[in-house]
């Protein structure tokens, strides 16, 4: 079956199972893991089965393995060198909106920390492009390989785009100034 390289992963899973007319139990039965683990893979959910696992599907179902885990794809493949920790949630101070060309974009102002986990926000950092799991290498809001903004206001999340990057750009202009 033909894989489109921009769904996530564990979806392509779900949908080639189902072609293969597979329940979960054959998949996890052909692949040596538990039935609960592929449900709670195609649903998203991360960290339940072994990258091992996520290659079996793969192989199993005749898809191209995926860059990381398979949930979340690119984004969770090991760091490459030099790339930074940047914060993927939106309404994290430490993303400032920016407009350019009518288009909404932001810019990390470094406050999210190097771990795993976003200091302000708590959210799990990333340090690949999500749509083409290139590393994050400038501190822009655009991935430098394939342009795509690397964090994004999701569809009907704010009424007024405008209004709203006002209120969050004063925001994170504040937060800075105080951490400094
Ligand atoms: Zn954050
Ligand atoms: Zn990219």
């Amino acid at each position: 079956m033909p894989s489109d390289p921009a769904e996530p992963f564990h979806l392509l899973v779900r949908a080639a199972r189902r072609a293969a007319h597979w329940s979960q139990s054959d998949l996890a039965a052909k692949a040596g893991c538990r039935q609960s683990q592929v449900s709670e893979f195609e649903a998203g959910v991360r960290g339940k089965v072994s990258r091992e696992t996520v290659a079996k599907f793969a192989e199993l179902l005749g898809l191209a393995a995926p860059v990381g885990d398979g949930v979340g794809d690119a984004a969770t493949a090991p760091a490459a060198p030099g790339a930074r920790a940047r914060c993927p949630n939106f309404e994290c101070p430490s993303n400032l909106p920016y407009w350019l060309g009518g288009e909404l974009l932001f810019l990390p102002l470094g406050t999210a920390g190097a771990g795993t986990h976003c200091a302000l926000c708590g959210e799990v950092l990333e340090r690949a492009c999500p749509r083409c799991g290139a590393p994050i290498l400038a501190p822009g809001g655009c991935c430098g390989a394939c342009g795509t903004p690397l964090v994004e206001v999701p569809e009907g999340a704010v009424a007024d785009l405008r209004a709203w990057a006002e209120v969050r750009r004063a925001a994170a202009v504040e937060l800075r100034a105080a951490l400094r």
